[in-house]
């Protein structure tokens, strides 16, 4: 049985911060088991010229890099995205002029390692496909601009992050995924607790758990009506919340169902992947809509949470309505609508394949803990 209203929404939005720091020295935390570690370093910002003109970057990764996501930073108005990756042992995870071939300029869906640029933040994780091969070594990302409304290329500021997974935590170790649930103090805490429940219990099958967990009170942006326009302003408030992956709960994500058949959108994933860290920024987030719902039928949230968790730490979609190109992975048939990541999401939470489970593992979200 489908629930009517748990149609997910993907992704989408605009963007309103732009940074600018200066690039920082490399820093290493530990993650708490030996020879694990994520290291986050900001690669500084690069002025992307008009006309198409395009900016490159360099950065080294250590022999024991395992997997990095590499998010661009920019602007409200602009989308700023690799129109090439290349580097580490193996075939460039983005090649050059994917953009010119591409049906949509903004998805590279048959990269090695796809992606979506989205206006305000785009991250890519590498790998994000069946491969566990590493990714030490010199790399470089070429980064062009365009307007994130026409399409045509525009001329932004870019601030580069870099987070680096370093060493190989076994499949059956723990991970933690810090999360933070912020929510306005009048919204149904017990509700919005069975969803957390229900997530928790999908990615228990993946050995990742949400620690530490904060469900905090929050007043904030209560309506999404435009995802461009609205997400980052509910993101922005990322900043005054305790640190991880922040969860906004509204009161509704796009316009109101107009009947009983109409699919309202439940979630919002900032990007796939959404940023690593970068607290407060335009893609750094995801919103989840506490709509009324009808008691007599199972609770969508928990499964919509799982799934754009999902998309937040890497992953795509396994199929799409209108059967364009998804996830790179051998093991998700298109048709299987009992994944977690089937682009209709059921009020029972799909199941994640080993591939998917390798993925999410890879994400420099997560760090290692102990046994439960
Ligand atoms: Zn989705």
């Amino acid at each position: 049985m489908r629930a009517a209203r748990a149609l997910c929404s993907g992704l989408a939005a605009l963007a309103l911060a732009a940074c600018g720091e200066a690039a920082d020295a490399p820093s290493a935390a530990d993650a708490g088991a030996p020879g694990v570690e994520v290291e986050h370093r900001a690669l500084g910002t690069v002025a992307v010229g008009a006309e198409g003109a395009r900016e490159a970057v360099t950065f080294d990764l250590p022999s024991d890099a395992r997997a990095f996501a590499l998010t661009l930073q920019t602007t409200p108005t602009a989308l700023c995205l690799p129109a090439a990756l290349e580097g580490g042992p193996g075939a460039p995870p983005v090649p050059a002029g994917w953009r010119a071939r591409a049906d949509d300029a903004r998805r590279c869906a048959d990269c090695p390692n796809p992606l979506v640029g989205r206006p305000g933040a785009t991250t890519v994780l590498v790998p994000n496909g069946a491969t566990s091969a590493g990714v030490g070594g010199g790399w470089w990302v070429d980064i062009a601009c365009v307007d994130g409304e026409t399409g045509a290329p525009t001329a932004a500021e870019v601030s580069v992050h870099l987070s680096v997974l370093r060493g190989e935590a076994p499949a059956d170790a723990w991970l933690a995924l810090p999360l933070v649930v912020a929510a306005p103090p009048s919204a149904d805490h017990d509700r919005l607790q069975r969803a957390v429940d229900v997530a928790a219990e999908t990615y228990a099958a993946a050995h990742i758990r949400f620690e530490p967990l904060h469900i905090v009170a929050h007043e904030g942006v209560r309506v999404v009506d435009d995802l461009d326009r609205d997400l980052p302003t509910v993101f922005a408030d990322g900043a005054a919340l305790p640190p991880g992956l922040p969860v906004f709960v509204v009161d509704r994500i796009g316009p109101p169902p107009a009947g009983p058949a109409d699919a309202a959108s439940l979630g919002a994933a900032g990007g796939i992947p959404g940023p690593v860290g970068l607290p407060g920024g335009p893609r750094s987030g995801i919103a989840l809509a506490l709509t009324p719902y009808d008691p007599s039928k199972p609770d969508p949230l928990g499964a919509v949470l799982a799934h754009e968790l999902g998309h937040h730490l890497g992953l795509f979609h396994t199929s799409e309505p209108a059967g364009s190109p998804t996830d790179p992975l051998p093991d998700t048939a298109d048709a299987d609508g009992r994944n977690l990541m089937h682009w209709y999401v059921d009020a029972t939470p799909g199941a994640l394949s080993p591939h998917q489970i390798e993925v999410l593992r890879r994400s420099p979200w997560l760090t290692p803990t102990d046994p439960p």
